[in-house]
């Protein structure tokens, strides 16, 4: 059987990663991996379906184990995708987006060269605070805090392969959608 693609998503924290990853979730046959996290659930955020929502020791005994495929340290909280979401579905003919941060895209590069890296961004760096801030989901240190990395993400733009802009969410589903399209004629 043929295997599956992976896509990796990366970008600023605020730029609408997630909302075009579920909508084009919904459009095509993809699945969207769910990754394991050491931060708190935000309101409605639901364990195992959202996150696999980790206590750190927990995360830090896997990481041990060696049951991750990549992991990193974001906004400080621990992040990771964990192998058993990803290696079945891959061998199963079944393509999946990861939607991770640059250091865990480069990982997954690195084990996976004919990944497709896709990075996503907005306009301008006040788009990007407009964002994170009527998103209303963190407070003041924490926007900080992710306006900060967000601008070290933008540095490692030119290591992916391909670059959306999003502009509007009907724009960046049909070119995401383009580009696996694309791969999966290859
Ligand atoms: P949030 O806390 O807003 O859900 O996610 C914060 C950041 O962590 C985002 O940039 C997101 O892409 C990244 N992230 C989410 N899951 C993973 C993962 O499994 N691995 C890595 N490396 N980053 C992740």
């Amino acid at each position: 059987m043929k295997k599956g693609k992976l896509f990796v998503v990366s970008g600023p924290s605020g730029a609408g990663k997630s909302t075009i990853c579920k909508e084009v979730g919904k459009m095509i046959r993809i699945k969207l991996a769910i990754s394991a996290t050491t931060r708190e659930p935000r309101a409605g955020e639901k364990n195992k379906v959202d996150y696999y929502f980790m206590t750190k020791e927990e995360y830090l005994r896997r990481r041990q184990n060696d049951e991750f495929l990549e992991t990193a340290e974001v906004h400080g909280n621990y992040y990771g995708t964990l192998k058993e979401e990803v290696d079945e579905s891959l061998s199963n003919g079944e393509n999946i987006i990861l939607e991770i941060d640059v250091q865990g895209g480069l990982q997954i590069k690195k084990k996976y060269p004919e990944s497709k890296l896709i990075f996503f961004k907005t306009f301008t760096e006040k788009e990007l605070e407009n964002r994170l801030r009527n998103r209303k989901t963190e407070a003041e240190d924490k926007i900080m805090l992710r306006l900060k990395n967000s601008l070290e993400e933008l540095k490692h733009e030119k290591e992916y392969d391909i670059t959306i802009i999003n502009n509007t969410v009907e724009q960046a589903c049909s070119d995401l959608i383009k580009i696996i399209e694309n791969e999966n004629m290859g």
